[in-house]
């Protein structure tokens, strides 16, 4: 068993792993998974921030604000806003003032990607309820 030095992950494979192996399901388009992959994204990238560019975390934890506070549906049209709004966004970065890096990037949470695939192969029955209890600690930790 390793500590993931990250998230906090305690677990017998990489967070990398598991995450790419969530990234598959997703990409199957199929109840639970498909719907919360935006959901499931910004949790990963938040809980291991340093694959996170400068200035990037403040979309992720909107989408995971939206996710808790108003339900999947919600999280899930904003994340299909934000893909086709893409192209503007990285245009008026470009041209704005570039956002303050963050210092106090929080690790160790309190649930993570380990806790989401249980045995490794993110089971469908409770997966909806595991990826809310993802969002809400990663909000947490960025929060406090
Ligand atoms: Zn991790």
């Amino acid at each position: 068993m390793d500590t993931c030095a990250r998230c906090g992950a305690v677990s017998g494979t990489p967070c990398e792993e598991l995450f790419q192996r969530l990234l598959a399901l997703d990409h199957s388009r199929q109840e639970p998974w498909g719907p919360l992959h935006g959901v499931a994204v910004a949790c990963y990238r938040l809980q291991h921030p340093a694959s996170l560019a400068e200035g990037t975390h403040a979309f992720p934890l909107e989408l995971l604000r939206t996710h808790v506070e108003d339900g999947a549906e919600a999280s899930r049209k904003l994340t299909e806003r934000a893909r086709r709004a893409n192209s503007h966004r990285v245009r008026r970065r470009e041209h704005g003032a570039p956002a303050a890096p963050r210092t106090n990037v929080p690790s160790g949470f309190t649930f993570t990607v380990a806790e989401v695939a249980v045995d490794g192969g993110f089971p469908a029955e409770g997966h909806t309820e595991r990826v809310r209890a993802w969002a809400e600690a990663t909000l947490a930790a960025w929060s406090a």
